[in-house]
């Protein structure tokens, strides 16, 4: 770039390019015995290993190659944490072309237009996702075939999507002889939508380099720890922001995986957790909720499981308790965004911190955590002036750091960086010792009176009360203040709470004005694609509610 200054000394190291099919090639030469396992669509347990990961993945780039996929051309698709989407991830990258992982929780339209948007050339998915895939099929103006993952005997004798391929028929008829090709670490290697909640999604196009760093720093024992001791089950989908990267950095590490596919429910989960002796997972919330829910009624324990990530969404204090005090699983609560691949910031402790009582050592692990090296943050007020880092004075997130976006696809949306920061869209305030913690999301915050009131909070307090099963906060107008907090709360089942009981709750944890104005009970609250509480869904149906106080 051209604002740096040239040394008249430059270094004399290799400058090897840093490429994702490197990773999987290590994978092969070192640990090419260590497994891979997945549950798969059809419901049995499938192994490989990252040799037959290596060999299956170069059939597939020579099958793509075959069919004329090219360097930088789009290859879409929609499926399970799995063996073949590893293998996906793998061929279509490593090839040079740019894997598109479309979240199949959203709509068929919503599809077609990233699908559209992406100018995606291929589709491969697995074959829950057949119905699907014929809903949105006609309306897909680029892709030229797509290709069904799956063994033959499961191909469907008709179907009404054009050019549909067998994948284990396709890949049968190539070699694994092919070489992988050597180009610019800054070329395009997976592509990833955000959730589009306000206007239409918005392409995150992550490079080669942009990955391989990610992934070095995501393994780093106080961000993700990912070691070759692990086996670990990612239960964070490949299709949403690439799974916290993970694809990339268990084979990096040697670490034993292990994919859910499509079964992410307690029991399901519970069952995989034990018999291939899962130490470490990561996933949102609402995924924890449903297996400590199911673990819980039946009285279970887990024997392998020690450590866990959660992100996505706040993680409510309440969760982290219950997953080390009951079940001996250490919480890293994490944060990050599509746009920055995701990981920005992991919570672990320091030397120094062990001289604290155990209280003020939750204090600090309940937060978002510090910065893994590479990502730079920082608070600012409207005006886009710093503010301290003082652990309450609270202001827009800022990042940088080189996997973090400069621009969207194709530039939509125009210049989103801030004198060369990207905006996160969060609210947050960071500690002296650099300690990062969401207080909201941006459009989220309810203002009351010119103050903020940050929901997150609001919503942990509710969490942490022993009848409640989830809970969400919105702001709802107010002839006086603006807007005043409202509480949606849903009950565990066959527990009971009054509304006088859990106001009471409050009493003593919160500022006297941040307390909700009331209460209201639901069965359950909205969930969007990517496992996240749809506040934009609820301030809608109750956009016409009167509060009490109003
Ligand atoms: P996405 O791009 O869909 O992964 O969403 C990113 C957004 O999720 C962030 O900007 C935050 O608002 C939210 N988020 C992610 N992790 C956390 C967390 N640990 N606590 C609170 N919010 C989070």
């Amino acid at each position: 770039m051209s604002h740096y200054t040239k040394s008249p000394l430059m270094g004399q190291m290799m400058n090897q390019p840093l490429l994702i099919s490197s990773i999987i090639e290590h994978a092969d030469r070192y640990f090419g015995d260590n497994e891979i396992v997945s549950r798969r669509v059809e419901g049995d347990l499938h192994r490989t290993n990252y040799r037959e990961c290596h060999a299956r993945s170069r059939q597939l780039a020579n099958a793509l190659q075959s069919l004329g996929v090219k360097m930088g051309d789009r290859v879409a698709t929609l499926a399970w944490n799995g063996y073949r989407h590893l293998e996906a991830y793998y061929a279509v990258s490593g090839s040079g072309a740019v894997l598109h992982t479309i979240n199949p929780r959203l709509t068929p339209e919503h599809i077609a237009y990233i699908a559209n948007h992406a100018e995606d050339q291929y589709l491969l998915f697995d074959l829950t996702f057949l119905p699907l895939v014929e809903a949105f099929a006609a309306h897909c103006n680029t892709i030229r075939g797509y290709i069904l993952m799956c063994d033959p005997d499961r191909m469907p004798a008709s179907s009404k999507i054009p050019h549909l391929m067998c994948y284990e028929t396709l890949i049968a008829q190539h070699q694994a002889d092919y070489c992988w090709p050597l180009f610019d670490e800054n070329s395009a290697a997976t592509l990833c939508y955000t959730s589009g909640t306000t206007g239409n999604p918005k392409g995150a196009l992550y490079s080669h380099r942009s990955t391989v760093l990610h992934s070095y720093a995501s393994a780093m024992p106080d961000a993700l720890c990912v070691s070759g001791r692990d086996t670990v089950l990612p239960v964070v989908p490949m299709f949403h922001v690439n799974a916290w990267g993970l694809p990339y950095s268990v084979p990096l590490t040697g670490a034993k995986m292990v994919f859910p596919g499509p079964a992410l429910d307690g029991k399901s989960l519970y069952e995989l957790f034990e018999s291939e002796q899962v130490t470490f997972s990561a996933g949102v919330p609402t995924v924890w909720l449903g297996l400590l829910t199911y673990v819980g009624q039946n009285k279970l324990t887990f024997s392998s499981f020690k450590r866990t990530v959660i992100g996505g969404s706040a993680c409510p204090p309440s969760m982290m308790q219950t997953l080390r005090h009951q079940y001996g699983i250490d919480v890293v609560h994490a944060w990050g965004m599509t746009e920055m691949s995701p990981l920005g910031t992991a919570c672990t402790l320091q030397s120094k911190h062990g001289a604290l009582s155990e209280q003020d050592q939750q204090a600090i692990l309940e937060t978002q955590g510090h910065v893994i090296y590479g990502v730079d943050m920082k608070i600012v007020d409207d005006a886009g002036k710093a503010l301290p880092w003082d652990g309450k004075t609270y202001g827009n997130l800022l990042v940088k750091g080189p996997w973090v976006i400069s621009s969207y696809f194709k530039n939509e949306g125009g210049e989103v960086l801030q004198d060369g920061w990207f905006p996160t869209g969060d609210v947050a305030t960071i500690s002296a010792d650099g300690y990062m913690r969401i207080t909201d999301r941006s459009k989220d915050v309810i203002k009351s009176g010119g103050e903020w009131i940050g929901t997150i909070d609001l919503e942990n307090i509710a969490m942490a009360h022993p009848a409640v099963l989830q809970a969400a906060c919105i702001g709802i107008a107010h002839p006086k203040w603006d807007e005043r907090p409202l509480l949606i709360v849903v009950k565990k089942p066959g527990m009971d709470v009054s509304k006088a009981e859990l106001l009471e709750f409050y009493q003593g944890k919160i500022a006297k004005w941040w307390m909700p104005d009331d209460v209201v009970f639901a069965d359950a609250l909205p969930i969007g694609a990517t496992g996240k509480i749809l506040k934009n869904k609820i301030r809608e149906q109750f956009k016409d509610y009167t509060l009490p106080s109003a």
